[in-house]
């Protein structure tokens, strides 16, 4: 029988891990003591940016009630800045936990996507232009800093 509680233990080399050690580059859009936000490279729509807590925790489960509570204050912050940036008030909010979901990177992130669902596209597949993310990012921080 499955073992429904049995996870992937943390990997200290995972990529979200290695940003938070400024090993790898990223596009940030937001950060403080204990978040980070950074375009997705591999966005599902224009603005795609994922948020992640500054703990170390491959899914929910790990997730510490004052992490808990900073992504979410950081991903409002976020979807904000995409509602002012895309003129939009559709962003979807998601967060996959366990490779069974679809989960392929064990650092708990949320995805801030603005799209609606039925024009969501393929999960992690095509990498964007790295001018076209630094510009998003740049323009969703200086509204997030207004
Ligand atoms: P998950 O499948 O774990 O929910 O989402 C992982 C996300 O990380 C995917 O949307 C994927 O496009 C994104 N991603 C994977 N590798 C990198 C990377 O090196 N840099 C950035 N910024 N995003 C990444």
């Amino acid at each position: 029988m499955t073992d429904v509680n049995q996870q992937t233990a943390y990997d200290n080399n995972n990529i979200f891990a290695k940003m938070l050690d400024g090993d790898i580059p990223y596009y940030k859009v937001y950060e403080d003591d204990k978040t980070l936000a950074f375009m997705d490279i591999m966005p599902q729509a224009e603005g795609h940016v994922l948020v992640i807590p500054k703990q170390k925790a491959v899914d929910l489960t790990d997730l510490e009630p004052e992490y808990a509570a900073a992504v979410l204050m950081t991903s409002k912050k976020v979807m904000q800045a995409q509602r002012q940036v895309f003129e939009r008030e559709g962003v979807i909010q998601m967060q996959l936990n366990g490779s069974q979901a679809g989960q392929t990177v064990f650092h708990y992130h949320v995805h801030l996507i603005p799209s609606s669902i039925h024009e969501l596209g393929r999960h992690a597949v095509t990498q964007a232009d790295n001018n076209d993310l630094a510009d998003i990012a740049q323009k969703l921080a200086a509204v997030i800093d207004a």
